[in-house]
């Protein structure tokens, strides 16, 4: 790597460098059965300047996860006792660990059994055999995905003719206000807000309903089946995911 000669004398530059990379500093947890992998892998990471650290079955992963509070999970498939599909559902299902990100690693030869299981609630897959560098790609560019979306957020949220404005409470289809209550706009707003990822029943409850509310996850899916009548292009965009929950598709 080659240092700009004027800057070398100053200890700034680097400070700057990593100030600037958004993902610099992000804790990632890799769970990984394979040793070697694992360490290939955090020894990557780790030279990109992230953190991480690293847990070898299922059990361990979810206790990591509690006590580590990682930016982002590398999740192994294949793992001893509880495989990663079981880990990745009970981080979804648990409202403070919900929208942690996970990026799955695969074998080539699951692939076609798995993409769909995949899709219950990871972010992203690598298939193996892999190389870390694109692994460290990958898991920068979900990371920068991510906190675009969750900075702040945008003065409106656009799903193709719908146009929501949380600020004025508002929803309109091609330019049409479209009445809705308060919960059916709340959960418009959190599948707006996270769209692309997979949003639980009970991660909807808790956003929308609140806590203390006492009724059942079904609730969720009877105001999901109002929006979409009272919004007919909700139909095809917001997606039931099998046993977990919601997710809104991030194309138009
Ligand atoms: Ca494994």
């Amino acid at each position: 790597m080659m240092e700009p000669l004027h800057l070398t004398h100053s200890p700034l530059p680097r400070t700057l460098n990593t100030i600037m990379e958004a993902t610099a500093g992000k804790k990632i947890l890799v769970v990984e059965d394979e040793q070697d992998i694992a360490q290939l892998v955090q020894h990557y990471l780790q030279k990109e300047g992230f953190r991480s650290v690293t847990a070898m079955s299922g059990v361990e992963a979810l206790k990591k996860v509690k006590e580590e509070k990682p930016d982002l999970i590398v999740l192994d498939l294949m793992l001893p006792e509880m495989d990663g599909l079981d880990v990745c559902k009970r981080v979804r299902s648990a409202p403070d660990t919900a929208m942690i990100p996970i990026i799955m690693l695969t074998a080539k030869a699951e692939e076609s059994d798995t993409i769909v299981g995949l899709e219950l609630g990871a972010d992203d897959y690598v298939t193996k055999p892999f190389s870390p560098k694109a692994l460290v790609a990958r898991v920068k560019a979900l990371l920068r995905r991510i906190d675009r979306t969750a900075s702040t957020g945008p003065a409106h949220y656009r799903c193709g003719a719908l146009t929501l404005d949380p600020t004025r409470h508002e929803v309109s289809l091609n330019g049409q206000e479209i009445p809705l209550t308060a919960k059916e706009f709340g959960l418009l707003e959190h599948l707006l807000r996270h769209r692309g990822r997979v949003l639980t029943r009970e991660v909807l409850l808790n956003a929308v309903w609140g806590y203390d509310y006492y009724g059942t996850t079904r609730t969720v899916d009877v105001h999901i089946r109002r929006l979409k009548q009272k919004l007919p292009l909700l139909e095809d965009a917001i997606l039931s995911v099998k046993s977990l929950g919601y997710k809104l598709k991030d194309t138009d």
